[in-house]
């Protein structure tokens, strides 16, 4: 996976890689069409590559040395918001990553979101929120989703998923700290399922609209929580006015 910087004919890659997080490589002559790096150095792909340590070990810049073309997403282009999504799970999880720290189950998550939207089956909106919650449980982020943390109420119609403390409260809780409840019945059983469900079952849960909406809105604040970057991707996601169910609303 990649972000690209251009030079005239060469590009600078920033690779999320299982075994060494995130690093840096030089492709030279990879921007022409003649070179036998260019497909597998486009963003949005899943390459092997054969890297070269760079002689300034302090820059920690590797060099492609070859490049195999495995397979790519492209296939998002088919929306503005498939493919914002699309850019924002891949930078979000790249601001995430360190460099040379294995990011093998960050990646898996990222690939698997990303043909998920591929495959058009699943609202983008719901990959997002998906990604969100899970990348944060990946990272050493889950909340406490068990009961409410004061009282220990474990059902309810109207909860509240503290995304400072990463913690549940129930309503009269949250009211008693002066906090207002972003979940219903309906979020609150599936954010409990998106962190907590093996990984092959991830997206086997059903959610109504008014739900969803809730989860957009909770996943989001989240995840944003920790995440101390801005991140360009997200502007972009919501300069999309059919990303905002009001002004569509509005619209009619
Ligand atoms: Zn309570």
């Amino acid at each position: 996976m990649q972000e690209i910087e251009y030079g005239e004919s060469d590009r600078i890659l920033k690779i999320l890689t299982a075994e060494r997080g995130l690093i840096t490589a030089f492709a030279k002559h990879s921007m022409r069409l003649t070179s036998h790096l260019f497909a597998a150095c486009g963003q949005l792909c899943y390459s092997e590559f054969v890297l070269r340590p760079g002689r300034n070990t302090e820059e920690k810049m590797y060099t492609v040395v070859e490049a195999g073309y495995e397979t790519d997403f492209r296939d998002i282009a088919y929306s503005f918001e498939a493919q914002g999504v699309a850019m924002y799970m891949m930078e979000f999880t790249m601001a995430l990553s360190l460099v040379e720290q294995p990011a093998e189950k960050e990646l898996k998550l990222l690939m698997n979101c990303l043909y998920k939207i591929c495959q058009k089956k699943t609202d983008p909106k719901i990959v997002k929120a998906v990604f969100e919650l899970r990348m944060m449980c990946e990272c050493g982020f889950m909340p406490q989703l068990l009961a409410c943390r004061s009282c220990g109420a474990y059902d309810g119609d109207r909860f509240c998923l503290d995304v400072e403390d990463g913690c549940l409260l129930c309503a009269d809780c949250a009211a008693k700290e002066n906090k207002s409840c972003n979940l219903d019945k309906g979020a609150l059983f599936a954010v409990r399922y998106i962190c907590l469900i093996e990984d092959k079952k991830l997206f086997g849960f059903r959610i109504s609209a008014g739900s969803a909406k809730l989860l957009y809105a909770a996943a989001e604040q989240y995840a944003l929580a920790h995440m101390d970057k801005q991140l360009n991707s997200l502007k972009f996601l919501r300069s999309l006015s059919a990303w905002d169910p009001d002004q569509q609303s509005k619209k009619g």
